[in-house]
């Protein structure tokens, strides 16, 4: 099928990296997977987008479904997101769309988990869907596809916020936003003393910097207060993390044990990788390879560690000294599912009650944004690949959705697009500024 150009139209993976979609679209496979799990504590997006835009969603999966020639659909809600899932499961007749109805637990939203709850199916040990005949979508970018079927190219971003703020919401705000202007919208920061984080308490990301724009990939604010124990853990350097685990670790291998990946069958061992802190450069190979297959949930760290210790830390850094000395880690042993892996499942309160972010948990509800900001910065880099190369030049007028930037034949990536009209008043290697 010719559908929409979706690297023209800027469309990138809205709900991790950011991979271009097109290149998804561009392959043959048995099944379209759409992930609206949302797992991450305090975030509250995809559950809007699905409930208030569920036509487009919806739409968006079968473009992606008829341009990869899938014949089924599957699309993943929790089902405690009951009007979410009432709103997508409402327009599926005749589609070839089923719903994955699924729990409240944490992490669903892990592609690896999704696909082998949809489709029964196991990702080879560090492959892709692709490989068990699947494509996986997070639903804000099937509700891009189906708006650059429309015409329109990828100008805005859901974006929720939550914690101490006035009014914690959801919106629709244009790329290059500061990210200081979405937490205004919000009622703005409601105590002194507190910290940002971005995408997510278990994935993301403490910000060091508020006037920070929003990108394609941006998803989440949560503001906690500054001497949280989730914020002082995040701050250690990783130098004392590593330290305190030679000490501290007592082998007990929890983190193993209640790993999801290790419960899905592949042979990630947090607790050795733990061991490797204690030795020497000799051998220490052998022990990191059990990171290889690590997909960074923070389970083991911020969870299952009686000890609170930092195995996804160890982990990370287990990963990039093996990339680093070319080493590729195979799995030889089957994948098979661990015969405890239902009972091991880690319930979302739960969670929230460890992390210690029960009261901060609240509603979010999705509203339109009270304003426009006056200037967007709107980095070239928004996706996996390369850059986009500008083209346009200080002092031109642009009007919204026009081209901003383009990736060269050949090369990953998306195009990028003016998501206010305005006057560009800036062009760098690494940014476009617009003034509205
Ligand atoms: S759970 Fe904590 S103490 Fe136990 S093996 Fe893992 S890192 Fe060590
Ligand atoms: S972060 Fe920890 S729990 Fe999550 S996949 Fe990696 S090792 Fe397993």
């Amino acid at each position: 099928m010719a559908g929409p150009d979706l690297r023209q139209m800027g469309v990138v993976g809205a709900g991790g990296a950011g991979f271009p979609t097109a290149v998804k679209a561009g392959s043959r496979v048995e099944f379209v997977l759409a992930n609206g799990a949302e797992c991450e504590p305090l975030v509250h997006k995809d559950v809007h987008v699905m409930e208030k835009f569920a036509p487009q969603v919806v739409g968006g999966m079968r473009i992606m479904m008829a341009l990869t020639g899938a014949q089924r659909g599957y699309f993943g809600v929790k089902t405690k997101n009951r009007h979410a899932l009432e709103a997508i499961a409402s327009r599926l007749d005749g589609t070839g769309i089923e719903m994955t109805p699924m729990g409240d637990f944490y992490p669903a939203g892990d592609e690896y988990e999704l696909v082998y709850l949809a489709t029964g199916r196991l990702i080879p040990p560090a492959g892709l869907p692709l490989q068990v005949g699947c494509v996986v979508n997070n639903v804000e970018t099937l509700f891009n596809v189906f708006q650059a079927a429309q015409g329109h190219p990828v100008t805005e971003k859901f974006v929720s916020v939550t914690g101490l703020v006035g009014q914690p919401s959801c919106f629709r705000v244009p790329l290059g936003t500061p990210l200081r202007q979405v937490l205004e919208w919000a009622g703005g920061v409601t105590r002194p003393d507190t910290a940002v984080f971005l995408n997510g308490l278990m994935m993301g990301r403490l910000l060091e910097d508020l006037d920070e724009p929003v990108i394609k990939t941006t998803g989440a604010l949560i503001v906690l207060p500054e001497d949280h124990d989730l914020v002082a853990r995040r701050r250690l350097p990783l130098e004392s993390k590593q330290r305190i685990g030679k000490s501290a670790c007592d082998q007990c291998s929890y983190c193993t044990e209640l790993c999801p990946r290790h419960l899905l069958g592949y042979d990630v061992q947090p607790h050795k990788v733990m061991r490797s802190l204690g030795f020497t450069a000799t051998g220490k190979e052998l022990w990191n390879q059990y990171a290889s297959l690590c997909c960074d949930c923070g389970l083991c760290t911020l969870y299952s560690c009686p000890e609170s210790l930092y195995p996804k830390e160890a982990c990370g850094k287990a990963k990039a000294d093996l990339r680093a000395a070319g080493i590729r880690f195979t799995q030889e042993k089957p994948v098979q599912v661990h015969p405890m892996k239902e009972g091991r499942r880690v319930p979302s309160a739960m969670l929230r009650r460890r992390l210690g972010v029960e009261a901060f948990e609240s509603e979010a509800p999705y509203r339109e944004r009270p304003g426009q900001p006056a200037l967007v910065r709107l980095p070239l880099q928004q996706h996996v690949g390369k850059p986009a190369v500008p083209v346009v030049s200080v002092g031109a007028r642009v009007g919204l959705g026009e081209t901003l930037a383009r990736v060269p034949d050949g090369d990953l990536g998306a195009d990028l697009h003016a998501s206010i009209a305005g006057v560009v008043r800036r062009v760098t290697d690494r940014e476009v500024e617009i003034e509205g």
